[in-house]
């Protein structure tokens, strides 16, 4: 039956992300499964050729990966590399004729999303970003109360996303490979709440730095950052991000009541609360319904909804980019 075929998936980049969400992820889906890796790393491509059944020809490394094109076991590539590889890696993939998943933040210039997005549209292919959010139940719950006006219009929303970052010498703090410090890595999630809360595009923002309590450890990129948006409707946001310590929290306070997510962006279980009591929804793995939802439309053969392409992806990082110039200025940046 055609509705069984499952897409072929190849991971590109077995680090952490994939190896203990994606992977585990993809034992659940429906419409996807791992056919593939591309590793820098030979051992890790024993390891998971054992553990994950995995054939020789769909191994493939850094440098051999554009043969991917001759192998019709992998429908999709899914980019899980450090930030500043999104852009020649999802470029490659869509040049070798596949779709292509890639991973938050899209890229780390809207010219390098803009870039993705195009070599996608020449190949005829389809570019999804990893929001796995947007198919979790409670977020689209938070959606719906707000766009739908459930408490009357939103008016102020605190979207705020941070953690400590152990390890002084990884990529994340370098900010060639991840383009900036926590605000490019989940202060992006509070960014994209903000506007799947309201619905409406920031039309301004401000900005500041927080304070370097480790200089040595924040030498290249931000500690902590703070943000303000005003929204077309008169709504406003308030946002944190930081390495630092740890929030989690997404809050819309609306003319009728309020609504809240608290844990908002992890993986979950998320836990939802409004102004007439808890947010019931299920709990489920948010990589695998990410991953079944793309797929499923890639199988149907239609068009990803905007909310999962590159586009989507692009928006936010136009306003990641606007954040760092109003908090460097000090000026309110009009978008
Ligand atoms: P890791 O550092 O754990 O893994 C990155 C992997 O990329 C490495 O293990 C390596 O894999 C490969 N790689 C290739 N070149 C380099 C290099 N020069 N330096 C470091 N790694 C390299 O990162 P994560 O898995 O945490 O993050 C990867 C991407 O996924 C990022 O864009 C991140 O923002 C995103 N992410 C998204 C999450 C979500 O919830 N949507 C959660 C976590 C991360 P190999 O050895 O196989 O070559």
């Amino acid at each position: 039956l055609f509705q069984d075929r499952k897409l072929g998936i190849a991971l590109v980049g077995l680090g952490s992300y994939s190896t203990n969400q994606l992977a585990p992820a993809l034992q659940k889906t429906q419409h996807c499964r791992l056919a593939g890796i591309v590793t820098g790393t030979p051992s890790k491509a024993e390891a998971w050729k054992q553990k994950y059944n995995i054939p020789d020809k769909n191994i493939y490394n850094y440098q051999n990966f554009d043969r991917i094109a001759d192998n019709p076991d992998i429908d999709v590539v899914y980019v899980v590399l450090p930030n500043n590889m999104h852009t020649e890696y999802v470029i490659r993939a869509a040049r070798a004729g596949k779709h292509v998943i890639c991973e938050k933040p899209l890229a780390i210039t809207v010219k390098e999303c803009q870039d993705m997005i195009d070599a996608c549209k020449k190949a005829n292919r389809q570019l999804a970003v990893g929001y796995r959010l947007h198919y979790e139940p409670f977020t689209l719950e938070m959606m719906r109360l707000g766009q739908q006006k459930v408490f009357g219009a939103v008016k102020f929303v605190e979207a705020s996303d941070g953690f400590k970052a152990g390890d002084p010498n990884q990529w994340r703090l370098k900010k060639a490979m991840a383009g900036g410090g926590p605000l490019m890595d989940v202060g992006i999630y509070a960014v994209n709440g903000v506007r799947y809360v309201t619905g409406e595009e920031p039309i301004s923002v401000t900005a500041q730095f927080g304070p370097k309590t480790n200089p040595q450890k924040f030498k290249e990129v931000e500690e902590t950052m703070f943000w303000q948006f005003e929204l077309p409707s008169g709504a406003v946001s308030n946002s944190t991000t930081s390495y630092s310590a740890g929030v989690e929290r997404l809050y819309a306070a609306a003319e009728n009541g309020w609504f809240e997510l608290r844990p908002a962006f992890g993986y979950g279980p998320l836990k939802g609360n409004t102004s007439k009591g808890p947010i019931e929804q299920p709990i489920v793995t948010h990589q695998a319904v990410h991953m079944d939802g793309v797929c499923k439309t890639l199988l149907d053969g239609q068009k990803l909804p905007d909310h999962i392409t590159g586009e989507e992806g692009l928006r936010d990082v136009r306003l990641l980019q606007a954040i760092y110039r109003a908090a460097e200025t000090g000026r309110k940046i009009d978008l």
